[in-house]
């Protein structure tokens, strides 16, 4: 699925169709001293393993692919689920 690098689509901000510019969200850093972070640490810190039991390898055919849309009226972004659970992958022109 090819997306094209702007769209005209509903902006809430707005509240009305205006042009858009498409790009594909990324997952974001973690932090390294975030809350949950630094609580896993202090739990796995000394004696005894991983307080999580581990991930089973889960084998998924479709991932969702989130697009960031950035209205060019107002510079705010929203995102929308395109393409979802479909196998092929999202791209944009
Ligand atoms: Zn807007």
């Amino acid at each position: 699925m090819k997306l094209p690098s702007a769209i005209k689509t509903y902006c809430p901000y707005c509240n009305a169709h205006k042009e858009h510019t498409v790009r594909l969200a990324r997952k974001g850093k973690e932090r390294s001293m975030s809350r949950g972070r630094r609580k896993y640490e202090a739990v796995k810190a000394g004696y005894g393993g991983s307080p999580r039991t581990p991930k089973k390898e889960v084998y998924k055919v479709g991932k969702r692919t989130i697009a960031v849309l950035t209205c060019k009226t107002c510079g705010k972004k929203h995102q929308k689920v395109y393409g979802a659970r479909t196998k092929r992958k999202v791209e944009i022109e």
